[in-house]
């Protein structure tokens, strides 16, 4: 009779659950008075990031963007963004002052899985090749003068140094990327010999991340953006600093007097930061451990990931889906952001689309309504604290700004751009973060501040960057 296992009682089962609930929502809590913590913390380290490198967990990478686009930008260029699971390929025709973008067109391309863990040349080949097939596409309306060579801006969102604005080297990939030979590689030189390779002529003109791609495209349509925010697959911050508040800055200082900073804020840590059991597991299991706290906190790679672990919990302890686990839930990532987005704004009275996702998702069926209602709930605990940390870390950026209190008399707009896909996507996360923005900003100050949806500025941006970085540019100037 020993070896028979023991089985709980429905109502002691039932309760397990909910104890387990409840502990995940104490310790993924973030009252404001956590979050102004957390935001101080952000600050602190942006000075000790600025001041040395290796001075803090926070990267803060000096971009070489040390003017943004002023609508002057004119000419053809193109801009490859890489930094996801997809990669875009884009064509766009600036018209300067009064032109602005005149026309834009654009490809998007999926990387196959395979690629993401492979070797370098592979997925650098993989990308020239479908950049070729999209310059081959150029028509009548929308082509390169004739004798010019083609100029791109590169996106690419992971963190480089950067040793110029057209040149840096890969000091890691996230997001799932794993191609280990890129690592201390310049990305610029990688790209450019595969293009090579395929036959194709086109100067790189700019490096950027995605959040300088986007500040930078956020400028070109509104003159008080400035930072940006990604909050995508993978999150992240620039702004725009002072270049003599950059310690770590031996170069010129730049006519402009400013530098853009690409933060890395993925990367941030901090004891303020509500971490539970779920966060180390998954932070253990992942392909870079001990990386990317902050992100797999927030990001959309990630949430989905901590409520399937929740879930898994809940289904060990206390059998919510009966006496087995059932397979499929045990498969890390099965369950997605998307998925879980779609359970968390679920407003049927039965709850039906988590009924859907959790047949489709993980082969469950015959759930309780009362079960369903607990897995909205542990969404909604997952998504908030995620929304609220990356409301925290940009009242961080503005604090560290000056712009987080009300000045006497003055009335500074300051706008953050955002764009990624959860931003884009995921309303309840995007509305929590606005709000939370608003509780830590106060009435008086929120008024000042705004955030603004940049659409695929990233790509935009890269090709603005491109423009004002142009081999030509000197020679119509003079
Ligand atoms: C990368 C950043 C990028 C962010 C958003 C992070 O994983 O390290 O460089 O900006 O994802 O795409
Ligand atoms: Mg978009």
């Amino acid at each position: 009779a020993l070896v028979v296992r023991h089985r709980m009682k429905s109502s002691g089962k039932w309760a397990r659950a909910v104890a387990i609930l409840k502990e995940l929502e104490e310790k993924c809590g973030t009252p404001s008075s956590k979050l102004k913590q957390v935001a101080d913390a952000m600050t602190v380290e942006m000075h000790a990031g600025l001041a040395s490198d290796g001075g803090s967990k926070l990267k803060m990478l000096i971009s070489y963007v040390d003017n943004l686009p002023t609508g002057d930008e004119k000419g053809l260029f193109y801009a490859l963004d890489l930094g996801g699971t997809n990669f875009r390929v884009i064509r766009v025709q600036l018209g300067g002052k009064d032109g602005r973008v005149v026309k834009q067109e654009f490809e998007e391309v999926s990387i196959p899985p395979e690629l993401m863990t492979g070797s370098s040349d592979d997925l650098f080949d993989y990308i020239a090749s479908a950049l070729a097939k999209f310059v081959a596409t150029e028509s009548d309306s929308l082509h390169v003068s004739p004798g010019r060579q083609r100029e791109l801006g590169f996106t690419f969102s992971f963190p480089v140094k950067q040793t110029s604005i057209s040149s840096g080297t890969l000091m890691k990939w996230t997001k799932g990327f794993s191609v280990e030979d890129t690592v201390g590689e310049d990305v610029v030189a990688e790209l450019t010999k595969a293009m090579e390779r395929v036959g194709l002529d086109i100067r790189v003109a700019a490096l950027v991340n995605d959040t300088v791609g986007t500040l930078a495209g956020g400028r070109y349509n509104n003159p008080d953006v400035v930072a940006a925010v990604i909050l995508g697959t993978g999150t992240n911050a620039a702004y725009v600093e002072r270049a003599h508040a950059i310690p770590k800055w031996h170069g010129l200082l730049p006519k402009s007097g400013e530098m853009v900073i690409n933060m890395e804020w993925g990367n941030f840590q901090s004891s303020h930061l509500p971490l539970t059991e779920y966060d180390q597991e998954l932070d253990a299991g992942s392909l870079n451990p001990g990386e990317q706290i902050f992100e797999k906190m927030i990001s959309g790679m990630y949430l989905g990931e901590i409520v399937r672990r929740v879930l898994c919990k809940m289904a060990e302890q206390a059998e919510i889906f009966g006496d087995i686990v059932p397979p499929k839930l045990k498969t890390p990532f099965i369950l997605r952001t998307p998925h879980m987005s779609a359970m968390h704004h679920d407003t049927s009275p039965d709850l039906k689309v988590v009924a859907a996702k959790l047949k489709d998702i993980l082969e469950i069926s015959n759930t309780s309504l009362k079960l369903r209602k607990l897995i909205v709930e542990l969404c909604d605990i997952v998504a908030t604290r995620g929304a609220r940390l990356s409301a925290a870390g940009t009242v961080g950026i503005l604090k560290k700004l000056g712009r987080d209190t009300a000045k006497d008399g003055e009335k500074q707009r300051s706008v953050v751009a955002l764009d990624g896909g959860l931003y884009e996507h995921y309303t309840k996360f995007r509305t929590c973060m606005e709000n939370t923005l608003r509780e830590l900003l106060g009435e008086e100050v929120s008024g000042n501040i705004s955030v603004e949806h940049s659409n695929d500025g990233s790509g935009i941006g890269a090709a603005l960057l491109a423009a004002s970085h142009s081999q030509y540019i000197e020679a119509e100037e003079s």
